[in-house]
């Protein structure tokens, strides 16, 4: 069976990078194990699903570099969640429950003074039918819940079930189902929880590996006995650790913060979001992977430790440079012509300033220094001044290439006595009107000898 993967997320909202995390992992999973992707929406709350973020999910997704082979709405399957009930039912397995929340915090409480765990106790299997005529009389709707198998023969006396798997990420893992309430499946206005739509997708979109966010494990306890409950063997499952910020903030779809979308406004690039969403909080260094391919090899899905993953979103900034730095010009050429960075110029120039850049659109600014000279007039000592005309009167002879700047300098230090910073930083604020920047030497070669004059205080 080919493997099978899926992205799950509520079109709610817009997804940030602990989304892209989750949905990257996936993806890469998919990649490495030649399998298919599966973007599915996970929409049954109609009322806060929107199609507008379930496609600007799928955009950021294919921004990303992530491309599915089969996209699924939740929407579109009711009826199938329908048959799994109607199968449930069939088998005892699925049952009706009047409890207001009040009276299950009650409930709770009263346990908890006893002692017991604050699981559902089950009360609703004794209820007669007296008593269900007067809920029903009163107006009240059930909840359905599940029956999980924690049981020998009475419901009311469960004892310790394991259920066990071996996760992709965690390792072993093993949870008793007799320390969880039977789930909730069907809300009272008839609405489905996630819990079941997403076990009747997984069985019938063949769902070979289910890979999310660690707030899941105690799910799978559930959605493991219900795979059984349905007649299907589960899946494998991974459970990765989540991204939080440095303070151990967690991210939120609603808060808007570290969306893909912003940033993408913010000029960041796509890998280099991916690569920090990927290995940051894994055994692998986060560094800038240029494609796909390369961060898949640097993948290791049982690398991801089980502790939250911490990051400084500055981060982003110094690894964005880094990928910069190293980015080929043919990988930069298409978005640098969409500037008017074109031309025989256009590479050496990209190969001269891509180790001074922020973001790639930072490249027009240098573009216009090369062109037009500097953004603002220079103001240079009038000592100063002198050294700079002196200096470009003894220019070298062309051609120039990129030992000009060596030869230049070298007769200057001689001649003038200058050194260090004395000796550079005014060539540079005249060629520049900029204190750093690329390698001026890199740079002497663009301008050649009729962008210098233009230059000459
Ligand atoms: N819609 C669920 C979520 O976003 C999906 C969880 C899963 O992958 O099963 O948390």
């Amino acid at each position: 069976m080919p493997v099978t993967v899926r992205f799950a997320p509520s079109p709610t909202g817009n997804i940030h990078i602990g989304n892209a995390r989750t949905a990257l992992f996936n993806w890469l999973f998919a990649m490495k194990n030649n399998g298919n992707f599966v973007q599915r929406f996970d929409d049954t709350d109609l009322a806060r699903s929107r199609q507008e973020y379930a496609d600007a999910i799928l955009y950021d997704l294919h921004w990303l570099g992530i491309f599915q082979d089969a996209t699924e709405y939740q929407s579109r399957r009711f009826d199938r969640y329908e048959d799994a009930v109607d199968r449930l039912k069939r088998d005892g397995l699925l049952y009706a429950c009047y409890e207001t929340p009040e009276e299950l915090d009650l409930r709770r409480k009263v346990r908890r003074t006893r002692g017991l765990p604050p699981v559902y106790g089950r009360e609703a299997l004794q209820l007669t039918h007296a008593q269900i005529s007067e809920y029903e009389a009163d107006g009240r709707k059930p909840h359905w819940r599940f029956m999980l198998p924690n049981f020998r023969n009475d419901p009311m006396e469960p004892e310790r079930t394991e259920v066990e798997w071996s996760d992709l990420v965690r390792g072993d893992e093993t949870i008793d189902l007799a320390s969880l309430s039977d789930p909730i499946l069907i809300r009272e206005d008839g609405t489905f929880l996630y819990t079941l739509p997403s076990v009747v997708d997984d069985i019938d979109m063949s769902i070979t590996h289910v890979i999310r966010g660690d707030d899941h494990v105690t799910n799978t306890g559930v959605q493991i006995a219900l795979f059984r409950a349905l007649g299907a063997e589960p899946p494998a499952f991974g459970h990765h650790n989540l991204l939080t910020t440095a303070t151990g903030e967690a991210l939120s779809k609603r808060t808007g913060a570290l969306s893909i979308a912003s940033l993408r406004e913010s000029g960041l690039e796509p890998m280099t979001i991916a690569s920090l969403a990927v290995l940051t909080g894994t055994s692998e260094n986060v560094v800038a992977a240029s494609t796909m391919t390369e961060l898949a090899k640097l993948f290791d899905i049982g690398a991801a430790s089980k502790s939250a993953a911490k990051f400084d979103p500055e981060d982003l900034n110094a690894l964005n440079r880094d990928m910069l730095r190293q980015m080929s010009f043919a990988d930069a050429r298409d978005r640098l012509s969409a500037f008017g960075i074109l031309g025989d110029q256009a590479e050496p120039f990209w190969l001269a300033v891509r180790g001074n850049l922020d973001r790639l659109t930072d490249a027009t600014t240098w573009w216009r220094i090369v062109r037009q000279g500097p953004l603002e007039p220079v103001n240079l000592s009038a000592e100063d001044a002198d050294y700079v005309r002196a200096a470009f009167d003894a220019l070298p002879p062309t051609p120039w290439n990129g030992d000009t700047f060596k030869i230049w300098v070298d007769g200057l230090k001689e001649k003038t006595g200058r050194k260090g910073k004395m000796l550079y930083e005014p060539l540079r604020l005249a060629i520049t009107g900029l204190p750093s920047g690329p390698e001026l030497a890199d740079l002497l070669p663009l301008l050649g000898p009729a962008g210098m004059q233009a230059r000459r205080p």
